[in-house]
């Protein structure tokens, strides 16, 4: 496959991969009022609007947000290392359109 193309970041907020520093994303690219929590699992939701250096897998796999609510998503991976970095958003149902949309990322916490 060759050696990885990558882009670098400029900012003073610089996520990276924690196995190989691979820069992924910017604090500016959180998105808080977008961002949730399920109680009943107790997980994170951070949402994100850009996500640089990742690739997908194409598998659609569904992420159950709530009992009544799953979101369809595709894992993200590192370009650097291949490691699970998130999830993209495919597609919103319509009861939660107004609070998450769609081509988004999503980092569990
Ligand atoms: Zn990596």
């Amino acid at each position: 496959m060759g050696r990885p193309f990558t882009v670098t970041l400029e900012g003073e907020h610089i996520f990276v991969c924690q196995a190989c520093q691979t820069q992924y994303t910017l604090l500016q690219y959180f998105l808080p009022h977008e961002s949730f929590y399920n109680p009943v699992t107790m997980v994170g939701y951070q949402v994100l609007s850009e996500v640089v250096n990742t690739f997908t897998d194409g598998k659609i796999i569904e992420l159950k947000i709530s009992d009544a609510v799953s979101l369809p998503c595709m894992e993200i991976f590192c370009v650097g290392c291949a490691a699970l970095l998130g999830l993209k958003i495919e597609s919103v149902p319509d009861i939660i359109k107004h609070k998450i949309k769609e081509g988004k990322y999503i980092f569990i916490t």
